[in-house]
């Protein structure tokens, strides 16, 4: 750059698709399930583009591209991903000279018939764009991440923790290497290393350990000269895709510390690769809920991982609902039970029409994922319907709760998740009072860690399968640890690219 460019603000692009999709899920994902963010709702996301911003963040012209975003599900339809990205590549074009663009991504999209879909819409963010304009991505930890998209990119990083409490700050540091890198006038080398290694995520949550210490290495790694940025995937293991494993990038401006780190911690990974266990205790649906209504811990809660929404699942298998409601210590009207919940618009509807206070007689769920459920059978009253305004989850549902015996059962219209307390209080259920809690989640979030006197994993069977070898991947490229034991030690070199300089004022877009 010249002086008289750096002395103008830096003008960078900001948009991108984020979704995780389980590809063992007949559920799919349309348009219409998307959040889709443009102009000044957009940049409101990211609080680092408010006006006066200081530090790295100041002097930068954000221009807003299109940020859209779902809860995970099924594969995403593929005239919605033709959609998405029409819409983001015109946005480009209209977007006039950019010095960079931040394009956030989750690194588990995936679309039928294709393979590796964030390299596609980072290539065609890429020609878009020109060469010369920087292109730097925040992504998911539960990426699947191809040397294929870094090189489509000039950065990469990752969130450090699962649960995500720190995905906006990983959207920042993406934001602040890209305005580093254009401020310096380098882009830093990049060393890519596949660590053949997929695990889901409750068996890598960074609140245990090995998950922990491994992440907390990359605090190290950054300290050494030369460094900038250091991030583990841990891989996203319910696509079933070439590109599903674990990966390890570490970028910076010496290319030696660059290449030795990488491989420093993908060795690390591969080494701990037979410690990673269950986040929590785990059993069968049975062996969950005789420890459940046997226990004097309450709130215990139970995680039905294996249709759980937020990692992909369809959030319609009744499969731990029907044995909760048959359960003679249930039955019996022992415990007072929240089950959340089953994903079923007709229901709801039914609901209803019966009205608050009525007694309906269902069969629900089983519809999106017919593979591991069907109905089940739900009679009971009717003891909440929403209102008009938004409901719990991501997306404001219509909800229903019929109550069955000692069992609260949420019904939703639409894909939601429950994760909060008050995503329970707002429908007039009282988590803390329950005996039991079941959630369609897998590792808890945060305020549900924190409400549990226990808890444990039920391996349920689902879209997010817990138990991997269930699901019958093909595509996967072998050997793969856990799937191959015994595999021969991989090769952990690390895939280098060079720093570069980068080139002096804005891209230039075609
Ligand atoms: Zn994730």
């Amino acid at each position: 750059m010249t002086d008289a460019e750096r002395a103008r603000p830096l003008r960078i692009g900001i948009g991108g698709v984020h979704i995780e999709c389980s590809t063992f899920t007949p559920h799919t994902t349309a348009y219409e399930d998307f959040a889709i963010r443009r102009g000044t709702g957009l940049l409101e996301m990211f609080s680092f583009t408010a006006p006066g911003a200081a530090g790295w963040a100041r002097d930068i012209e954000w221009v807003p591209l299109v940020h859209a975003r779902a809860i995970p599900g099924g594969s995403v339809q593929r005239a919605a991903y033709a959609r998405l990205r029409t819409e983001l590549l015109d946005r480009l074009h209209r977007a006039g000279p950019l010095d960079g663009v931040l394009l956030d991504l989750h690194g588990a999209m995936h679309v039928p018939g294709r393979h590796d879909i964030e390299t596609d819409l980072a290539s065609a963010v890429r020609d878009a764009v020109g060469p010369s304009c920087l292109i730097s991505s925040p992504t998911d930890l539960h990426g699947n991440i191809t040397e294929a998209l870094v090189a489509r990119l000039d950065l990469i990083t990752a969130h450090r923790l699962a649960p995500h409490e720190d995905e906006w700050l990983t959207r920042e540091r993406a934001a602040r290497l890209l305005a580093r890198s254009l401020r310096e006038g380098v882009r830093p080398a990049t060393a890519w290393v596949r660590v053949p290694v997929l695990l889901p995520g409750e068996k890598t949550s960074t609140q245990v350990e090995p998950a922990r210490g491994l992440y907390a290495g990359i605090a190290e790694v950054e300290k050494a000269p030369g460094i900038w940025d250091a991030a583990i995937w841990v891989g996203y293991a319910w696509a079933d895709e070439p590109r599903s494993a674990a990966a390890v990038v570490v970028t910076g401006t010496d290319e030696t510390a660059v290449a030795r780190q990488a491989r420093r911690l993908a060795e690390r990974y591969w080494a701990l690769r037979d410690d990673f266990a269950f986040v929590g205790p785990t059993g069968t649906a049975e062996e969950v809920l005789a420890a459940a209504t046997a226990s004097a811990r309450r709130p215990f809660v139970i995680s039905d991982s294996g249709d759980n929404p937020t990692a992909g699942g369809a959030g319609d298998v009744p499969y731990l609902l029907e044995r909760l409601l048959l359960d003679p210590a249930v039955r019996a009207r022992g415990p007072r039970v929240i089950y959340a919940s089953i994903l079923d618009p007709g229901a709801v509807e039914a609901c209803r029409r019966a009205g608050l206070g009525a007694t309906v007689d269902l069969r629900v769920g089983g519809l999106l994922d017919p593979v591991h459920g069907t109905p089940a059978d739900l009679a009971g009253r009717v003891t909440f319907l929403s209102g008009d305004g938004p409901a719990p989850g991501t997306a404001g549902v219509p909800t229903a709760v019929v109550t069955s015996g000692g069992v609260e059962v949420i019904l939703t219209g639409g894909r939601a998740a429950f994760h909060r307390i008050e995503d329970f209080t707002r429908l007039g259920l009282d988590p803390r009072a329950a005996d039991i809690v079941a959630v369609k989640i897998g590792y808890l979030e945060p305020e549900l860690r924190a409400l549990a006197a226990d808890w444990m994993i039920a391996l349920t069977p689902g879209g997010v399968d817990q138990d991997l070898h269930r699901l019958g991947h093909r595509e996967i490229v072998r050997p793969l640890h856990p799937f191959d034991p015994g595999m021969p030690p991989p090769d952990l070199t690390p895939h280098l690219r060079p720093a570069r300089p980068a080139p002096g004022g804005p891209g230039a877009v075609r």
